[in-house]
């Protein structure tokens, strides 16, 4: 039978949720929040675990009652794990729960076979309202085992992200305010100011902090076939979030799916500190001219690299996140002169652009606007500046 990997770090929100199951109970509906891929949902099935486990003692669920087994197989009947799922295509209306629910079953089939996956967050999926309407139905039914009964809702930001209406996230409100009988929610996001405010007050708020760089390489030395020196750059990249760090091990001959969006990122910001414009046209025009969502991640990674460019430009090599390629981007940046201060304008730029990827905005229209607004706050003084000779006049200027 397969078994949940056993939980990395976060000891002390462990000891304080089995003591506050041991107290009288964990709040009917909690909220865990923290960095994407920092183990939340498996916290979540954790504490499903020992809200469901026959003998639960201070330091969490017993591990071998027919409750944990059940639940560390995602196996137990009253344990009801909802992430975000595509849409289902062509299907609309009632069909649409049904839909969803066997897209689901299947996902779920796929997770207990590889419970290790990287996090990357996927603006292309959504809780839709009809699984705001599975859970209503389900959560009405008696619990199978007589006790209680706990749902998960992963990236719980991703509620209604397509529906013009706020129907699913009203739903679910009136679950969370009147739970019925012994039903448990527990919601998670690295995203909780994209809650509805009204979701976030009825729920009980649990940060999940970064593990240490050298748990998580210790983690996926045990987890993973990826020799000491990557497990340990993955590690650094993933700044303490175990399902980020997935995402740097290669996949197989291919590089893993967040180093490839880290490379495109930097190309990006290479093109913005490139002399002439052709760079930045090109790249855009990589792009295909809808799903605009895909780029959330990859503007994420282009803050990134301009934190980077902002350390590299004041000299404080020391605060550098992506080192391997820290000569490449230092020789980007002096010859482009941008100076320490520069970098702040950039990042509004990225930001907004990743505010408009998630309005589903025309990508070729956001990367080659996010290129030229890069270009305008690290290259400020290319128009402005009638040079002399100097440092500042070297280069392409
Ligand atoms: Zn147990």
């Amino acid at each position: 039978m397969i078994r949940l990997h056993d939980v990395e770090g976060h000891e002390r929100a462990r000891r304080s949720l089995a003591r506050a199951h041991g107290e009288g109970g964990i709040p009917a509906a909690m909220l865990f929040h923290g960095l994407r891929g920092v183990g939340k949902q498996r916290m979540a099935l954790w504490t499903a675990q020992l809200q469901l486990c026959d003998d639960p003692g201070p330091e969490g669920p017993c591990g071998a009652c027919r409750g944990c087994k059940l639940a560390l197989g995602v196996e137990h009947p009253d344990l009801h794990w909802f992430f975000p799922l595509p849409r289902p295509k062509g299907v609309s209306g009632d069909r649409l729960a049904d839909a969803l629910e066997s897209d689901r079953i299947d996902e779920l089939i796929q997770r207990r076979k590889e419970p290790l996956r990287p996090s990357v967050g996927d603006e292309l999926r959504g809780l839709y309202l009809g699984v705001v309407q599975t859970i209503r139905r389900k959560a009405r039914m008696q619990p199978t085992l007589g006790g209680d009964q706990v749902f998960i809702l992963a990236d719980a930001e991703l509620m209604v992200p397509q529906e013009s209406s706020p129907e699913a996230a009203n739903a679910l409100l009136k679950l969370l305010e009147e739970p019925p009988g012994r039903t448990r929610f527990i919601l998670t996001s690295s995203e909780p100011g994209r809650l509805l405010p009204t979701i976030r007050s009825r729920s009980v708020p649990l940060h999940l902090a970064r593990l240490p760089d050298r748990r998580v390489a210790d983690f996926l030395a045990r987890h993973t076939e990826a020799d000491e020196e990557t497990t340990r750059w993955a590690a650094t990249l993933g700044q303490g979030a175990i399902g980020r760090a997935l995402g740097f091990l290669p996949d197989g001959d291919e590089p893993g799916i967040l180093e490839g969006e880290r490379r495109k990122a930097l190309e990006l910001v290479e093109a913005a500190l490139a002399p002439g414009r052709a760079p930045g046209y090109a790249l855009a025009l990589d792009h295909s001219p809808a799903g605009a969502r895909k780029l959330v991640n990859l503007f994420g990674f282009v803050e990134e690299w301009l934190r980077d460019v902002s350390a590299v430009a004041a000299g404080a090599h020391d605060q550098v996140l992506h080192r391997d390629l820290v000569d490449r981007l230092r020789s980007r940046v002096e010859a482009a002169g941008v100076e320490p201060g520069d970098a702040a304008g950039a990042l509004l730029a990225a930001e907004e652009a990743r505010e408009l990827a998630r309005g589903n905005v025309n990508p070729q229209l956001i990367v080659s606007g996010l290129i030229r607004d890069l270009r305008g706050a690290l290259r400020p003084r290319r128009v402005a500046t009638i040079a002399p000779a100097g440092p500042a006049s070297r280069g392409e200027r």
